[in-house]
């Protein structure tokens, strides 16, 4: 059986119609999942481009995928047929490791991913490991609950792990990411400021969560914010004049960089010294932060706003999230 999809043939090109053998004998811990839903990351783009120069092709993007598996080797125990599954980022690890050992199996070095040597989500199927792929409770609708595999649980996690419910959080860019931060900080309680370029996305800001939302380009209101924030996390993927964000973090504060800007960041010492302030990342989350995300989306009614494409128009898609028009996250129907 052949596995229909839609590859990029070469850097920045568009996506065409590309196919291949569904493998006769699966892998032991491997199930073939007949995808129903995939959403469409910014990273995506930075693979179609090879910004990262990790791309091989042809290559079959999409990593927030959900769909429902149909086929499992023989060594999956915890998964069965029929089982509705989300896969993200991440579609393996050496399982050995130092990190892996401790639960943190994102940071495993020999860390293997859906859309890089693999072929990914923007098909009808996809064989991944079954050791990462999470069932979803059943209140998450498919098409809402797939850029929480992958956009979801990067904003998750940092939340998660560094924030409580007292501190005062800024969320930079509201778009795939940033829209699903504001409803995460505001579920843990979380004072929540959205900043955004995009007046028109006040409205939706706050009904996502937001309880001050401050215009990016309004130089007069950023500054009296000095000293206002315990995290910003920003999740655009454009270079920020960042000593401006810095100057608005409370003592100890921390910038914690989600986004995948091509740009290096700019940071005198001095404006990180002066309030011992960091400047931190955080990459996507472990297996048991995703499981943990899904549940936490599912009882606190945590969904993507999406709009939902056919398969077959990719690339509209793409044009779309490329031009940063995505409401907030475009996803792929099959
Ligand atoms: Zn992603
Ligand atoms: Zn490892």
């Amino acid at each position: 059986m052949a596995i229909a999809c839609f590859a990029a043939f070469g850097a920045k090109e568009k996506l065409r119609e590309f196919s291949y053998q569904e493998p006769p004998q699966l892998g032991a811990f491997d199930v073939l999942i007949e995808i129903s839903h995939c959403g469409i990351c910014h990273s995506d783009i930075h693979l179609i481009d090879n910004d990262w120069h990790i791309s091989t092709y042809p290559l079959v993007p999409g990593h927030e995928i959900v769909g429902i598996i149909a086929r499992i080797g023989q060594a999956v125990v915890d998964r069965k047929i029929g089982q509705r599954v989300g896969v993200g980022w991440q579609a393996g690890s050496c399982m050995r490791c130092e990190w892996c050992l401790r639960g943190e199996e994102h940071l495993c070095d020999d860390s293997a991913a859906v859309a890089v040597g693999h072929y990914g989500g923007f098909a009808d199927k996809v064989v991944v490991d079954s050791r990462f792929t999470f069932p979803l409770p059943d209140r998450l609708d498919s098409a809402k609950a797939a850029p929480l595999l992958c956009g979801g649980v990067t904003v998750y996690s940092p939340i998660r792990r560094l924030m409580k419910a007292t501190d005062k959080v800024g969320v930079i860019g509201i778009g795939g990411l940033g829209h699903l931060a504001l409803q995460c900080a505001r579920a843990f309680g979380c004072e929540v400021t959205a900043f955004s370029h995009d007046p028109d996305k006040e409205k939706a800001a706050k009904r996502l969560g937001a309880d001050y939302f401050v215009s990016s380009t309004d130089k007069k209101k950023l500054a009296t914010l000095r000293r206002r924030f315990d995290f910003l996390l920003t999740t655009v993927n454009i270079k920020l004049d960042w000593q401006v964000y810095l100057e608005m973090l409370r003592p100890n504060g921390r910038l914690i960089v989600v986004g995948a800007v091509n740009e290096p960041l700019e940071i005198p010492a001095g404006a990180i010294i002066s309030g011992q302030k960091g400047v931190i990342a955080s990459v996507i989350g472990s297996r048991h932060l995703i499981q943990e995300m899904l549940e936490f989306a599912s009882h606190y009614h945590i969904a993507s706003e999406v709009e939902v494409v056919a398969l077959r128009d990719v690339n509209a898609a793409i044009a779309k999230v490329r031009k940063g028009q995505a409401r907030y996250r475009m996803v792929l129907e099959v």
